[in-house]
């Protein structure tokens, strides 16, 4: 059987980490096929065998990335000014508000919304997350059991 030797490391939330398919510590890095048909759970120190996943280092993809994080670290610059000079504002607005009781209460649970909005939509990216890529060294492993409710005692790695 030919196998794409290409996995997506992902990440889960801790409640729902599940044991290293190889050395049964339990983990929150799953790696899984582009096509998401096949995925397994892989420890930190596994992770770092580079007898088992070394990890593909996509040029171009690393390039963007800088490229992206470079962008967005301006974008939280800006951002930041720019509360800077909300909260500026604000505080006048505060002092002004004293005497005009209520008024921008509504535009305040609004923005409130928003920021809610923003962290599940966050979350939601966090899921899709691909931290890296890696290619394994012994796709045998693969053959494992993914239903809990037939997980059998650790098979043999038959690769060597
Ligand atoms: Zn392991």
């Amino acid at each position: 059987m030919a196998l794409v030797n290409v996995w997506h490391l992902r990440k889960v939330a801790e409640a729902s980490a599940k044991p290293c398919d190889i050395c049964y510590k339990p983990t929150q890095s799953v790696l899984i096929t582009p096509d998401n048909k096949d995925h397994f759970y892989t420890c930190q120190g596994h992770l770092k065998d580079r007898g088992f996943a070394s990890p593909i280092i996509d040029e171009a993809d690393v390039a963007a990335k800088a490229k992206k994080e470079a962008m967005d670290r301006e974008i939280e610059l800006v951002k930041k000014e720019y509360e800077e000079k909300i909260k500026k504002r604000k505080t006048t607005q505060d002092e002004k508000n004293k005497s005009e009781k209520g008024k921008g209460s509504d535009k305040a649970e609004a923005e409130d919304k928003k920021s809610e909005d923003e962290a599940a939509k966050a979350e939601r990216e966090q899921d899709e997350k691909v931290f890296a890529t890696y290619g394994i060294r012994r796709p045998c492993v693969v053959d494992h059991p993914t239903d809990q409710s037939d997980y059998q005692e650790p098979k043999s790695i038959t690769c060597d």
